[in-house]
């Protein structure tokens, strides 16, 4: 007797698999994501986000995903003679991902549309996006975050915002100038160290008098090296400077940009990132010489605020692919999701991915508001820092419970848990890992006292509406203003050794006051009782007796029962 076959079961024969979550809006079944975007003032985008949001689900735009990932770049260092060629490959399907992207203005909208909720309507375009994949959206994001360094270099601006903001994919590796849209890439990391990117050893040496420069040097992370130009950090005369570097010199020739090699990483495989030499390469300065921090920053910061979206995405993704399994998947008699116990751990991830969402779309409206509100503008400073912090660290936990909700099937590739799960760590590396950002945290009270005010007017909105809350929120503002006397330094003790206990207690706050604010009832109860006052275990799932969870339940499942 052979078993080659594969065989069928009989036709009506239950095998309680569950098929897959598609053909859905990823928008509009996103309740809080819809009413987030309502609110902040977004409504006029309201038809492009759908629009998107409906391609994303659909069977054949969950394939780009997942060819582009089984079929990871592949670089050409050489070309057949020997000559040097330095090109990456891609599959087809990572371009048909980056058309959907450009085409749909991921990399541009605050920057053609100025008015109110542009941030918030680009946010919620990204949150959509990762959760049907992520790895193209680290050179849309870093496209979109470049213009507001390169803006300090307002002759250069001139010349390559056009290009910059064009919503045509172009992946031609041709000089910028012949293309009909560009992409952004970023180089800071070096091999002694990232963190600490003043211990960058790249040089610059100057051309003439002009603001051109000759690059030689490293850099040990450069993600995307198919952008058309890079903004990098250099050692010039006066110190540490940034640059735009592109692929191509303005001479029409390739520039000295090598690529040694590309990173073989645990996710985030669609994406190519790389190791790269530079040998006098061409490049211009941006923003004033020796400050290349300080011109790099924005980019930074908007960055900072994409790995927060990104996060609430993944999160939100593998919550809705956890209650589509436990919707159709039946044990010992009952779906699933009748189960009391797994009610207790989706009602717990339900929680958590409000919490997130609420908290990006509140930090994208600050983005929004901070160029016309300086309250906004300190508040969005601090926000964006703990704001990274915590959902990076919250969301590998999440999507690893999200994915043991489907049992075996969630941990094989077929589900597409796996992906989500190898690329929510990744976040909280890039743009700041969880211990720079918190010591980031410290470094915004102690530049501007006005940031613990911008934090205590933001939180005063939800005080009196539970007892609980209202310590939390007094304990708080304690804390900051303790951390404020001690300063940061302090000889490495006191705030420094507390900054993530600072950050987490910041985040918990301003997620309460959120949720407190705007979800639906039941949810502030479960909120406060949990993560506030401590009814709660180490792992998700054990919300104490006594809550409503069906309330939580069915803001999830009701979207969905009506898109599928
Ligand atoms: C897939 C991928 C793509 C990337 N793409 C790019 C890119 O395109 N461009 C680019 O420039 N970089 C890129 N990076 C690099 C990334 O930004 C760095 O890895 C990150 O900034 C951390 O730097 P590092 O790896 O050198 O770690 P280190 O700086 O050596 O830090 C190691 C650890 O020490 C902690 N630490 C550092 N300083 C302190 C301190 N004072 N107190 C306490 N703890 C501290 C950090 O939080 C971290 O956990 C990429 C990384 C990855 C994984």
């Amino acid at each position: 007797m052979t078993f080659s076959a594969r065989i069928a079961p009989p036709a009506g024969e239950n095998s309680n698999q569950v098929p897959a979550l598609t053909g859905y809006n990823l928008f509009l079944t996103d309740r809080t994501l819809v009413d987030a975007v309502k609110r902040e003032g977004a409504i006029r985008v309201l038809e492009q986000i759908t629009e998107l949001g409906e391609i994303l689900g659909r069977a054949e735009a969950q394939d780009w995903g997942v060819e582009a990932n089984e079929n990871p770049p592949v670089l050409h260092t050489y070309d057949r003679n020997g000559n040097r060629r330095d090109e990456v490959v891609f599959h087809p399907s990572w371009h048909c991902l980056m058309k959907t992207s450009i085409g749909h203005r991921l990399h541009s909208l605050p920057w053609l549309d100025s008015k109110k909720g542009a941030y918030v309507a680009r946010a919620a375009l990204m949150m959509i996006t990762v959760q049907n994949e992520a790895g193209h959206t680290c050179p849309v994001s870093m496209t979109f975050s470049g213009l507001a360094s390169l803006r300090t270099e307002p002759a250069l601006a001139r010349e390559w915002e056009p290009r910059i903001l064009s919503s045509a994919y172009d992946s031609r590796f041709i000089p910028a100038p012949d293309k009909r849209g560009v992409l952004l890439g970023m180089g800071m990391t070096e091999k002694q160290g990232g963190s600490d990117v003043r211990a960058n050893t790249t040089r610059a040496e100057r051309i003439g008098s002009s603001r051109e420069y000759l690059i030689t040097g490293h850099k040990w992370f450069c993600s995307a090296p198919m952008c058309d130009a890079f903004l990098i950090l250099a050692q010039s005369e006066k110190g540490l400077s940034c640059f735009l570097l592109p692929r191509w010199a303005p001479t029409g020739e390739k520039n000295k940009f090598f690529i040694q090699r590309l990173k073989d990483k645990m996710g985030n495989r669609s994406n190519a990132s790389s190791e790269v030499e530079f040998d006098s390469a061409w490049a211009h300065m941006v923003g004033e010489e020796g400050r290349g921090v300080n011109t790099i920053i924005e980019m930074v910061n908007h960055t900072r605020l994409d790995c927060a979206v990104a996060s609430a995405g993944l999160m939100h993704q593998a919550l809705l692919q956890a209650v589509h399994f436990c919707r159709h998947r039946q044990a010992f008699g009952k779906l699933l999701i009748d189960q009391p116990l797994m009610r207790n751990v989706l009602a717990d991830l339900v929680l958590e991915s409000e919490a997130a969402t609420l908290m990006v779309m509140r930090l994208a409206a600050s983005f929004d508001a901070r160029q016309s509100d300086e309250h906004e503008r300190t508040f969005c400073r601090i926000a964006t820092a703990f704001s990274k912090y915590w959902l990076c660290k919250r969301s590998p936990l999440v999507v690893g419970e999200a994915l043991e909700c489907l049992g075996g099937n969630g941990y094989v590739e077929d589900s597409g848990m796996p992906r989500i799960y190898r690329e929510a760590p990744l976040y909280g590396i890039w743009e700041g890992s969880g211990n720079v950002i918190c010591l980031d945290i410290l470094r915004a009270l102690a530049k501007d006292p006005g940031t613990v005010d911008a934090v205590v007017q933001e939180l005063q909105s939800a005080r009196g509406s539970d007892s609980g809350l209202d310590s939390f929120l007094e304990q708080t503002q304690t804390e900051l203003t303790t951390c404020l006397k001690q300063g940061l330094n302090n000889g490495g003790g006191g705030a420094e050794l507390q900054a993530r206990r600072l950050a987490e207690r910041l985040a918990l706050a301003l997620q309460a006051s959120l949720v407190v604010r705007h979800s639906a009832a039941g949810f502030a109860d479960a909120f406060i009782a949990s993560r506030l006052k401590g009814d709660h275990g180490h792992a998700f799932g054990t919300l104490p007796a006594g809550l409503e969870l069906s309330t939580l339940l069915e803001s999830v499942t009701a979207p969905l029962r009506m898109s599928l």
